[in-house]
């Protein structure tokens, strides 16, 4: 997409090689694809890229053109070598007096007994390394997801009247999908969840041949992409006046979220988020129905550290891009989540999510 802040994508790769420094290799192979894109701007479906004292994208024949496009488009300071020996080009490059680490989240056990058989230098699995470096965005990333959460925001808006036709989940859900693309994301997120009614108590409900009906709570759980960045949200409205019960639901999430909204800020721990969230829900009496983390990182990768959960240990920077999700999920009568993406500032947080959470009740004029 154009006319958004460019990222920093060739200073990545200097920061990468001054962490291996700290590691128990001076080489690492990156396997993993969001890393690629990450290090490198290629987006292609096949490739490992090598990284040491310089870095080799080793790519297929389909990639001849594509590849050295997309990288000199970043300014990344990556050779191409198009083969499909990826051992014989590493044999080449390394030799066997090294240590070449390998992603172990991603390369296959298959691949690994590969490498082993055919390598001269030695392995060492190393993990996280690059993911790492994804943590905290630079402002380009900032404003693809902020982008990507607008045209959420948007879509949201243009489709929220169907609520009122009796339309099936996936007919909402696939309405939803068509306009954030017509709105310029390349994709969605993830399968979008539209859960109504009993649904609506099931966290990750996939959107089903249900009719949207008067008196159902409905949870909308759903994101945008731009250039490989994604965006999530969730929005729970009432259909119609809520009866007393899924009123009260909607009040304790929505302020439970908003007093964890608050609380973000450099400095903070994330532990410190879910505790604000889960404690306002537990003193609502529902804490036993609200049994997932309280938010996780997005960028690349839809889930992405740092995690926002009781056991998180991260503290929090600017940078750093997390959602803020609680929810409460009663069987057999509905559910309510609220979620946004928030961008942790210098002094504080930026929601990146805007559709307003005070418009959840949805009543004919
Ligand atoms: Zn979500
Ligand atoms: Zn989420």
């Amino acid at each position: 997409m154009t006319g958004l802040v460019p990222m920093d994508v060739s200073g990545r790769l200097g920061r990468l090689v001054e962490r291996l420094a700290t590691e128990d290799a001076p080489w690492l192979l990156v396997s993993n694809r969001a890393n690629i894109l990450y290090l490198s701007g290629f987006t292609g479906s096949a490739g490992h890229l090598l990284v040491g004292e310089h870095a080799v994208l080793v790519t297929d024949g389909r990639y001849t053109e594509q590849a050295p496009a997309q990288i000199d488009a970043v300014g990344a300071d990556v050779e191409v070598v198009i083969s499909g020996q990826l051992t014989s080009v590493l044999n080449d490059r390394l030799g066997s007096n090294t240590t070449l680490g390998f992603e172990a989240s991603t390369v296959t056990w298959a691949d690994y007994q590969r490498m082993a058989a055919a390598l001269k230098c030695d392995l060492v699995p190393l993990d996280g390394v690059v993911e790492a470096l994804r943590e905290r965005k630079d402002p380009g990333e900032v404003d693809r997801i902020g982008h990507a959460a607008a045209i959420a925001d948007a879509a949201l808006a243009e489709v929220r009247p169907l609520l009122l036709e009796s339309v099936t989940e996936a007919h909402f859900g696939l309405e939803l999908d068509t306009a954030m693309r017509r709105a310029g994301a390349e994709e969605r997120s993830f399968e979008t969840i539209v859960a109504s009614g009993p649904n609506a108590a099931l966290p990750h409900a996939r959107p089903g041949d249900r009719a949207i009906e008067p008196g159902d709570l409905v949870v909308i759980d759903f994101g945008a992409m731009i250039d490989g960045y994604h965006s999530d949200m969730t929005r729970t409205f009432s259909v119609g006046e809520p009866d007393d019960f899924a009123a009260e639901l909607l009040a304790v999430v929505t302020e439970a979220q908003r007093l964890g909204c608050e609380l973000v800020a450099p400095g903070v721990e994330a532990k410190a988020i879910d505790h604000a969230c889960r404690s306002s829900i537990t003193v609502a009496g529902f804490g036993e129905y609200f049994m997932h983390g309280t938010g996780h990182g997005v960028g690349l990768d839809i889930h992405e550290a740092p995690a926002v959960s009781s056991r998180s240990q991260t503290v929090l920077e600017s940078g750093h891009i997390i959602t803020v999700e609680p929810g409460v999920y009663v069987p057999g009568r509905g559910g309510v989540r609220v979620e946004d993406t928030v961008a942790v500032t210098d002094d504080g947080y930026s929601a990146l999510t805007r559709y307003p959470k005070d418009l959840a009740v949805v009543v004919e004029q």
